[in-house]
């Protein structure tokens, strides 16, 4: 049933899918044929993106297009339904260490624009309700809540504040002005300890005043609190441990992936693939348990392609670092046509990716992975993780994609890209990707190819010579 790595149209999928199940291959409920999310869902992008040929990443494309599906049949079964927005991993973690209930992230609704290629007109909905296009993409939220076509309305809706980004603290106070109750809980920014202030270590290698994490650790216990009521039942520390383990499971799985894809002699699974994986890490995509399996399907694949040398990228591609998730996820494909591979990521959620500490009491462990959230704290934290992940995984250029309206972007990427130039001399470029980036792919790609030259350029000069 394995073949050789090759990315494949969407009708060539079809194709293979066929093939596959003649071979005797075993789907999950959620599976079948590609084609028809665009027929059933209207996901017309599928038809422009490249897709690798495993049956790993099979699962993990049907697992990612029929959440909708799941969270529906979910509330049928008599499920609760949170909506966890803007805190990317720490909610779910608490929510699915109880029965009976299932996080999801309405923020997701960002990439419904362009699976759907904007056919759906959240971004015109959310116009006329408050956020024009100076808002950025997440705004199709405010659109998806309207309508309620692409999830179901939450029974209870939670939303971090305080170190929250401009566009999302107007969205969602403009969502709770449309008749929504929202469960803020304060979420400080991250600052540095001051000397002899006592501090605490952040997963992932940051540092905080342990007094924010204290603060951070009595909002996250009241919304225990809340999540407990919607349960029935409360989240008691063996719970929530048993979460966090859960969790970390999911984590760990994903680290192994990332690791064996970034080190690889070549690219053994494309990066449109590895960049959905990872959104697994925040919020399950509504399964904790499915994406553990998705994720281990994937793992075990692109172990079994380094093991037999196999790769959809080829080992002379250069390696690229890219900096923030993008809005169009055909960039993903556009990057390796451009001649780079994908050999390090921050999708702007590195602490999802970092396991939580087990060895802490469970609601230490969740505020200080929340605290470590790269986008509570200042820029040059996570550019500082940005440089050691570029020197750590033999990083030839960064790629660092703007995100179109979004206020962290501004100045965030040009400071990002003068730590990395000075730090490590790599080539940068910043590169604005819309929702839909049909109209500017001449000039991404002029300026991709441009960043593939000069990293292969550099990387001739650092050759050793000829012996004299
Ligand atoms: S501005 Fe950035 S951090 Fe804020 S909601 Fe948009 S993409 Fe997310």
């Amino acid at each position: 049933m394995t073949s050789p790595p090759r990315q494949l149209t969407l009708e060539e999928w079809d194709r293979r899918h066929a093939d596959l199940l003649t071979q005797g291959l075993r789907e999950p409920p959620y599976g079948g044929r590609l084609s028809r999310h665009v027929e059933t869902e209207g996901d017309l992008r599928l038809r422009h993106l490249r897709f690798d040929n495993s049956a790993a990443a099979l699962r993990l494309w049907n697992f990612l297009l029929t959440e909708n599906q799941r969270l529906r049949a979910a509330r049928q079964k008599g499920e609760r339904l949170v909506g966890a927005m803007k805190d990317l991993g720490t909610v779910p973690v608490m929510a699915y260490a109880l029965p009976g209930l299932r996080a999801f992230y309405p923020d997701g609704a960002w990439w419904t624009p362009c699976l759907m290629e904007c056919s759906d007109r959240l971004l015109q909905l959310a116009g006329t309700l408050g956020a024009d296009d100076s808002f950025c993409p997440v705004r199709a939220m405010l659109g998806a809540f309207h309508t309620q076509e692409h999830f179901p309305e939450p029974d209870l809706l939670i939303c971090s504040a305080g170190a929250v980004c401009d566009d999302f603290s107007a969205i969602a106070a403009r969502l709770e002005r449309m008749g929504r109750d929202i469960l803020w809980w304060e979420m400080p920014r991250r600052r540095q300890p001051e000397e002899d202030e006592p501090a605490c270590l952040l997963p992932g290698g940051l540092s905080a005043p342990q007094a924010q994490v204290d603060c951070a650790r009595e909002e996250l216990e009241r919304i225990a609190g809340a999540l407990g009521g919607l349960a029935g039942c409360h989240l008691d520390a063996p719970r929530l441990q048993a979460g966090i383990q859960a969790a970390n499971a999911v984590r760990g799985a994903l680290q192994a992936l990332r690791q064996t894809v970034f080190t690889a002699p070549g690219g053994p699974l494309p990066a449109l693939e590895m960049q959905i994986a990872e959104m697994l890490a925040i919020h399950f995509c509504s399964d904790r348990q499915e994406s553990l399996g998705a994720l281990s399907d994937l793992l075990a694949e692109v172990r079994r392609r380094v093991q037999a040398g196999q790769f959809a990228i080829g080992p002379e591609a250069v390696r690229v670092y890219w900096v923030n998730p993008v809005a169009d996820l055909r960039a993903m494909n556009v990057l390796e046509s451009c001649g780079g591979r994908l050999c390090g990521s921050d999708f702007m959620f590195t602490h999802a990716l970092d396991p939580i500490p087990e060895d802490l009491p469970g609601f230490e462990a969740l505020a200080r992975t929340a605290l470590a959230d790269p986008m509570t704290g200042p820029a040059l934290d996570r550019g500082q993780r940005l440089v050691t992940e570029c020197r750590q995984n033999r990083i030839e250029a960064v790629v660092i994609s703007r995100i179109p309206g979004a206020s962290h972007c501004a100045w965030e990427g040009a400071s990002l890209r003068e730590l990395v130039a000075s730090h490590t001399g790599l080539p940068v470029v910043e590169l604005e990707v819309p929702p839909v980036c049909d109209a500017l792919l001449p000039t991404v790609r002029t300026r991709l190819e441009a960043l593939m030259e000069t990293a292969r350029a550099r990387r001739a000069r650092s050759k050793p010579g000829p012996a004299a």
